[in-house]
């Protein structure tokens, strides 16, 4: 394990006051995600005032935890895009506070895939240390591991898409002779279909399973591997509630106005205008611009009865898939798992047979030991966390009767648990805390559609579409977080925050400034 650290330095002062009254132009924001406290971090550098509303009682959205008798069960981060303070990404998460304070953990190890018979492939951040591994596993693929390990290296230049944080790069020529064809061979494919490339059967397996996202665009692979070998996807020591606090802490310095517990319940629309939002109680708030950040499907069909928008925007709930709803396992657990690899992401460990847990069938499981993370337990335990895909329709009819999801919950964690008893003997008796996050736990406390945990999944039909970022037919709207950007993630929160930010003063012919604070 390697770690590196962003401190603290000086915090941006200039314009930390958000004065009622004055002529400054007025930014209603809705949710206190990502997305909506990195607009409202870009619209107070740019001397806008602003008032961001959430339904919850703490930032966050997605990004968040909870803590159950000591330890601390966390519902997102795994890796950080952009945790390296000098690179493209890293820039932004400088100007919005993030990298704060944050000691990051740089994992040797992303995956390991654990197949039924004992076998084990690792998959290292270090590409020359997987080029290597995957060898050893299928030394009859070696023209195609050189190929992807050579993609990778690719996709870890500077002006990889996956690397750009300014898109207008895109539209030089020498970007687009470098690139498209590297799209046109590549963006078409899926995790699954790529894998057939593979001869050797557990590669083929492992490749698959480690992501359990068949439909996965092959290229956020390629993207992933590059950022991990430049030690630029980190896990934040401290996890996701840590990162919320350190923008909540820079959008409040920045004078952002906070109003936690307020439900937005519609959009006040007036000759073809967006003007403000009506709030649960009644309570209405008049403001120049209004912006949704958080769940796209409730924007359009509750808070704005389905009037605005085009039919190809509406179309893409029907047409792009999401990432589908998830259920979180998660144990305290008294044992330190000391032995066990630092694994930043998740281990795929095949199961004996299909096996029909929390609603679906399931051929492997994905478990995460935090024993990088000693701030999510008490000195010698540790958490550990398996998280299923789970079927919205399911969960959402078992919620109707307490009693029954009760019992569904309890038994999908007792399932688990026997796995994990299989692979790690005496597991069960170690468990001093059971916790589950169902579909239906995250549908509401993140209102998100379907409970999905990062919007609309990067497809290869998804990836190159370019989602609008405002409603058709409605002036002053407009859009940003993982509901207009495939992918999803905390880097689409603050680059579609930026971008929207930059739009609303060119509209009103301003120079768009940034601060650093960090
Ligand atoms: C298990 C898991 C693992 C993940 N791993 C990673 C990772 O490793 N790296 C990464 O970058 N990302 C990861 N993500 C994804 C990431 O958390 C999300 O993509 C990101 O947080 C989305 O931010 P957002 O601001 O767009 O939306 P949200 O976080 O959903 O925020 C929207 C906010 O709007 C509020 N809201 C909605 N409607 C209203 C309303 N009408 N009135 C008031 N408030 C409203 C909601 O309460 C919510 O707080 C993960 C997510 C999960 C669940």
């Amino acid at each position: 394990m390697t770690t590196s650290s962003a401190t603290s330095s000086t915090a941006h002062t200039a314009s930390a006051t958000n004065p009622a009254n004055s002529t400054a132009k007025r930014i209603a924001i809705i949710g206190a995600g990502f997305a909506g406290l990195s607009v409202g971090c870009y619209a107070r550098m740019n001397g806008y005032e602003v008032d961001i509303f959430e339904q919850h009682d703490m930032v966050g959205g997605l990004c968040t935890a909870w803590e159950r008798q000591g330890y601390t069960f966390d519902g997102c981060i795994h890796w950080l895009v952009g945790s390296n303070p000098d690179s493209a990404m890293g820039h932004l998460w400088r100007e919005l506070g993030v990298l704060r304070g944050q000691t990051f953990v740089d994992s040797e190890v992303f995956q390991v895939a654990e197949g039924r018979d004992g076998r084990r492939l690792t998959f290292y951040s270090d590409l020359q240390r997987l080029r290597a591994e995957m060898l050893r596993v299928a030394p009859e693929d070696r023209g195609e591991i050189d190929r992807f390990i050579a993609l990778v290296e690719k996709f870890g230049r500077p002006d990889s898409i996956g690397n750009l944080t300014d898109m207008s790069v895109m539209r030089r020529p020498s970007w687009l002779l470098t690139w498209v064809p590297v799209f046109i061979k590549y963006g078409r494919l899926t995790i699954h279909q790529y894998a057939q490339r593979f001869k050797n059967p557990f590669l083929r397996w492992a490749f698959e399973a480690s992501w359990d996202m068949p439909e996965f665009s092959i290229v956020g692979v390629f993207m992933t591997y590059a950022w991990l070998a430049a030690k630029n996807a980190g896990y934040p020591v401290g996890g996701s509630l840590k990162l919320a606090g350190a923008l909540e802490q820079r959008a409040r310095e920045l004078g952002c106005r906070i109003h936690l517990g307020t439900r937005v319940e519609k959009v006040l629309v007036e000759g073809g205008k967006a003007v403000g939002l009506r709030l649960a109680g009644g309570t209405e708030h008049r403001a120049d611009y209004v912006v949704g950040a958080g769940d796209l499907h409730s924007l359009i069909y509750q808070l704005l009865d389905g009037t605005h928008g085009s039919a190809r925007q509406k179309g893409f709930f029907d047409s792009c898939p999401i990432f589908e709803p998830i259920i979180l396992l998660s144990y305290g657990v008294r044992r330190e798992f000391a032995d066990h690899p630092l694994v930043a992401s998740y281990v795929a460990l095949q199961l004996p047979e299909e096996r029909v847990i929390a609603g679906a069938p399931h051929r492997q499981i994905m478990y995460r030991i935090y024993n990088f993370d000693p701030t999510f337990a008490p000195a010698g335990s540790t958490v550990v966390q398996v998280m299923l895909q789970a079927p919205y329709e399911h969960w959402k009819e078992l919620a109707k009767d307490r009693a029954r999801y009760l019992a569904a919950k309890k038994q999908a964690a007792a399932d688990v648990a026997d796995i994990l008893e299989a692979r790690f003997p005496g597991f069960k008796a170690a468990i001093a805390v059971t916790d589950v996050a169902s579909p239906t736990t995250f549908e509401r406390y993140t209102w998100n559609w379907r409970g999905s945990f990062e919007g609309w999944l990067p497809t290869p039909k998804s990836v190159t579409l370019r989602m609008p970022k405002t409603l058709e037919g409605l002036d002053g709207l407009y859009l940003a977080g993982q509901w207009v950007q495939p992918g999803g993630g905390l880097p689409s929160g603050a680059m579609t925050g930026r971008q929207l930010v930059q739009t609303l003063c060119r509209r009103d012919g301003k120079e768009f400034h940034t601060s650093l604070s960090v």
